[in-house]
């Protein structure tokens, strides 16, 4: 990997204030260095032929984004649910993955990897489609940090192509797991797609599957009404409240969208140290996430796009859709503009995102050099006119 210096550049730290005028220095992927910028110094540096230099002024160095939420199966779909009329999921989405190919899935992670890279994210969780191998061969390749799951329903009303029995489906999840966790940088979870889609006997399994190897596990948790509804009417009680009486909720536990919680909820996501994100743009038809009252709790929320089919993948136009929302949900009701400010927004799309992927703390924002030693680069630089973006990992 050799030496690369970035030259006068600006650092986004971890207080999330912005050092001016620096010279960030890498060795073999490892930061070895962040120190003031002398002028003139690339004459001095450019004279070792080893070194490779890029010149950051004008821009940003900071963490990559991590997109908390994606589906690479979705991919194809772009832009095209927008005005579409519901149930988009059992009208669009099911219809459409049921014709995915890994040629397709390969195709989509291609794409996928190109406009995330693009717009600045470095981590991603796809929230499980069909002939993932296709897609994690390409995301090898990539260098992007992702974390994969297969999609895992055994609902019997699914299309034929993809219903599988309880077993079938954690079957797929241990060939994944076995096959890619851990290979270059890639996770594999185990998910359960749709909570009304998967029996009891599936999510037991999933989950059970999920301890004995210490992956984790991801749902779409309190997304719909209607959601809500199915669980109240057949076991009284809600959706986070009947997985806590399966024994399901742990720290490994992810939890996609939690946009209709009730404050019960809200303590078990803090009891059992339960990863939570939002979706902003996904999320403005279904409601507006409590936010301020998850973080509060000290409960992780990271921020996801749902996958090229709602908005895009760029995290971007996440963060300003989301800041909208909060500024308009839980801020303008109560006088306050600052309810959601923009260095807590940087924070859940950085930060909050390696959490929920379980990467350790110190892997995401760029530090003074005691603990940079720790770091090396996970994959390229991504370069925009403005910003360059890295993501470090422990090495
Ligand atoms: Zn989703």
């Amino acid at each position: 990997m050799g030496k690369l210096i970035v030259t006068n550049t600006s650092v986004l730290l971890p207080d999330m204030t912005i050092a001016r005028g620096q010279t960030v220095e890498t060795e073999n992927g490892i930061i070895s260095a962040i120190r003031p910028y002398q002028e003139g110094e690339e004459i001095t540096l450019s004279r070792n032929k080893e070194t490779e230099l890029l010149d950051g002024s004008r821009k940003l160095l900071m963490p990559g984004l991590c997109d908390s939420h994606m589906h690479t199966g979705q991919q194809l779909l772009k832009g095209q649910i927008l005005d579409a009329l519901p149930m988009i999921w059992t009208r669009i989405m099911l219809p459409f993955e049921s014709t995915l190919t890994p040629e397709k899935m390969e195709l989509s992670a291609e794409l996928a990897a190109l406009e995330m890279i693009k717009s600045g994210t470095t981590s991603f969780v796809d929230a499980g489609s069909y002939f993932m191998e296709s897609a994690a061969d390409v995301y090898l390749q990539s260098g992007l940090r992702g974390l994969l799951s297969a999609s895992t329903m055994d609902d019997a009303s699914l299309p034929d192509v993809i219903r599988h029995t309880a077993d079938q489906n954690v079957a797929q999840t241990d060939a994944l797991y076995d096959a890619y966790h851990g290979k270059g940088n890639l996770k594999v979870a185990y998910s359960l797609r749709s909570l009304i889609s998967c029996t009891e006997e599936l999510i037991l399994k999933a989950a059970g599957h999920a301890k004995e190897r210490g992956a984790l596990l991801q749902a779409h948790m309190n997304e719909y009404p209607n959601e809500i509804n199915f669980f109240l009417q057949r076991f009284g009680v809600r959706p986070i409240e009947y997985l806590e009486k399966l024994g399901v909720l742990d720290e490994r536990f992810l939890a996609a969208h939690c946009i209709l919680l009730s404050e019960n909820e809200k303590d078990l996501l803090k009891k059992y140290n339960v990863k939570t994100c939002h979706c902003p743009f996904s999320n403005c038809g279904k409601g507006i996430p409590d936010t301020p009252a998850l973080l509060q709790r000290g409960i992780t929320v990271g921020l996801g796009t749902d996958g090229a089919a709602h908005g895009g993948l760029s995290l971007w136009n996440e963060m300003k859709i989301f800041r909208s929302v909060m500024n308009v949900g839980r801020g303008v009701g109560i006088s306050e503009a600052a309810v959601m400010p923009a260095a807590k927004i940087i924070r859940m799309a950085t930060q909050g995102g390696y959490d929920y992927l379980h990467e350790t703390a110190e892997v995401s924002l760029l530090e003074k050099r005691r603990t940079l030693s720790r770091f090396r680069f996970a994959s390229r630089i991504c370069i925009r006119p403005e910003i360059l973006s890295i993501h470090c990992s422990s090495a």
